[in-house]
């Protein structure tokens, strides 16, 4: 009898923990709007040690179609971060927006440039490599590819801010607060995107610019340009702000570049 009093008891205290979970979960759901095409894809290097995800989202019209990498270095973080936030609140109506968020994501989660090797030197990859960073670049290549987006567009940080007198006298790089492009005649497209970034930027000193940077036959970015024919640039935040700051620079260039590209979105943090 005892036995039986103690049973019902803890029964009821089950259904009454459940009961407030399912009420929980609804409220919660009832209060976020939800981003019905958010799709997790797949991975690239599915299985392996580098196994990372991309996300698509998708609509009825498949073009403009752009990709956005962050995490070729693991330490940038603050693309990578961005990108989690974009992805919240972004709601892509017409056209493709894909992101791989953390592309060398053993890097990233050791916090450091690369593990075996530097993966931006190592384009375009070989799927046979004894580094697995060389396999990953040559499967990142493949995606692209295959992908066939308008524009790639890769989010790195540099540790000091551009100075063209510096970066003349000595090549040194000095890449934070600027986009990049192979091209010594920047496209309109890429012009037009930094006058887009910039207005969302109050202080004079960390307003982008535009930075040529020649051909390097090791850089994803080159070799995206020049193997897959697809236009490519590359954003530099500078590492030492505060990490806020950078992240928002981070989304400023993703939402322009997206803006830019002709995808039709809205993007409502407030969500
Ligand atoms: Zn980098």
């Amino acid at each position: 009898m005892m036995l039986c009093i103690i049973y019902f008891v803890t029964m009821k205290i089950y259904i009454s923990i459940i009961l407030i979970l399912i009420t929980v979960q609804l409220r919660a759901q009832s209060n976020y709007k939800r981003i019905t095409h958010f799709v997790l894809d797949a991975t690239i290097g599915a299985g392996t040690e580098y196994e990372t995800p991309y996300y698509i989202l998708r609509t009825e019209k498949e073009y403009p179609k752009i990709l956005i990498d962050a995490g070729i270095h693991g330490d940038e973080v603050a693309g990578i971060y961005a990108i989690d936030t974009v992805m919240k609140y972004i709601n892509v109506r017409e056209g493709t927006v894909a992101f791989i968020p953390k592309v060398n994501i053993q890097a990233y989660r050791n916090n450091t440039r690369g593990m075996g090797e530097d993966l931006n030197q190592v384009f375009p990859g070989n799927k046979d490599g004894k580094i697995y960073e060389e396999r990953l670049a040559y499967e990142f290549m493949k995606f692209v590819e295959e992908f066939r987006p308008d524009v790639v567009i890769n989010l790195h940080e540099a540790w000091t801010k551009f100075d063209e007198n510096w970066y003349n006298k000595k090549k040194d790089k000095s890449f934070g607060q600027t986009l990049i492009t192979n091209s010594e005649d920047p496209p309109r497209f890429l012009k037009n995107a930094l006058n887009r970034i910039n207005y969302n930027i109050t202080n004079e000193e960390y307003k982008f610019r535009i930075q040529y940077f020649p051909f390097k036959p090791n850089h994803s970015m080159d070799n995206i340009i020049d193997k897959l024919k697809i236009p490519s640039y590359t954003v530099e935040t500078l590492r030492i702000l505060p990490l806020q700051e950078r992240i928002n620079y981070q989304i400023y260039c993703i939402l322009s570049f997206i803006d830019e590209a002709g995808i039709i979105f809205d993007y409502d943090p407030a969500w």
